[in-house]
């Protein structure tokens, strides 16, 4: 995926528009205070290319509501608004042999310091290919995720990627792929834009939100799957040392899907355990190849049926 395409049409509060041609004030607060609050959400063709399904819609409209409740921003459009405008942005955008990642995301154009507040609701959606991604490399880095105290972390809001972002940069330089942020106790947080799990002992474990991580519709997705195929799955704090001495890790997002790590900071992990299986059943369930009964989606051709 990349941010960097230009693909033809955005939606700005269910209305196609150019993409280039979407403007926001710059008095408006999801500039001046970082007040916006958004999604990320993957759309999977079937294994055939028949058939074009967004599985988790629910997961990403309870969230994106949570997250502008948080923020005292009011939400003016319906789960079936929300829904519509993804399968309509997807009805101009889509193309066969790629899936597409849409970011839905709520901008405060109107209001001040929480008064009058409206925000518009914008959705952008780009291709990915669907290819296996390489093993990541990962490293430390001295930047801390925020603490609940300091600023909302469970939630998905803009402001916390300016952290994020120093992480990234300073690992890249070192030569990483991306980071291993800590939270303010020193403990393992995430990474800059997945969460972390790690097999010990034979037991999945990834830390609770209470560690200052987002709350991940993906783990949530694999917590489920896991549970259905009998592996052992906790949620616990995670200590960095702890991490490092895993015997496997793994990141977990709507983008990454489930990525396995190769490595932290010069410590190399198994590749073949626990969450390379975890990984195979997590893409044949998106792509419908699986049903679990413990694992709810939206069912297959929710979008295709109006597309084709
Ligand atoms: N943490 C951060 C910082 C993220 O950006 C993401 C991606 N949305 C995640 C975790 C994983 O969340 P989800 O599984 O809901 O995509």
């Amino acid at each position: 995926i990349s941010q960097l395409q230009t693909p033809p049409w955005a939606l700005v509060n269910g209305e196609l528009v150019p993409y280039t041609d979407v403007k926001i004030h710059i008095g408006a607060e999801a500039l001046t205070r970082a007040l916006s609050v958004f999604e990320g959400v993957k759309g999977y063709w079937d294994t055939a290319g028949e058939v074009f399904s967004i599985r988790t819609p629910r997961r990403h409209y309870d969230r994106l509501r949570r997250s502008a409740s948080l923020f005292h921003i009011p939400v003016r459009f319906s789960y079936d608004q929300f829904l519509a405008g993804l399968e309509k942005l997807a009805g101009e955008l889509l193309v066969t042999d790629k899936d597409l990642w849409f970011r839905p995301t709520m901008y405060v154009t109107h209001g001040h310091w929480g008064e009058a507040t409206e925000a518009d609701l914008v959705v952008t959606a780009f291709s990915q290919r669907k290819l296996d991604p390489d093993p990541m490399r990962l490293g430390v880095t001295s930047w801390r995720r925020a603490s609940d105290l300091v600023l909302p972390t469970r939630v998905k809001s803009s402001a916390n990627y300016v952290g994020a972002r120093m992480a990234r940069i300073e690992v890249r330089r070192l030569g990483y792929d991306d980071a291993i942020m800590l939270n303010d106790a020193g403990r393992v947080a995430e990474a800059t834009g997945a969460c972390v799990l790690m097999v010990q002992r034979g037991r999945i474990v990834t830390p609770p939100t209470s560690e200052s991580c987002l709350d991940s519709i993906t783990v949530d997705i694999l917590e489920e799957v896991a549970k259905e195929l009998g592996m052992p799955f906790d949620r616990r704090p995670i200590e960095r040392t702890e991490l490092l001495a895993a015997d496997e890790c793994g990141l977990a997002g709507t983008i990454s899907e489930l990525t396995l790590v190769s490595e932290l900071d010069g410590v190399e992990y198994d590749q073949t355990g626990l969450l390379a299986q975890l990984r195979q059943r997590y893409l044949e369930l998106m792509r419908g190849d699986l049903v679990l009964p413990g694992v709810e989606l939206a069912p297959l051709a929710d979008v295709s049926r109006q597309l084709l």
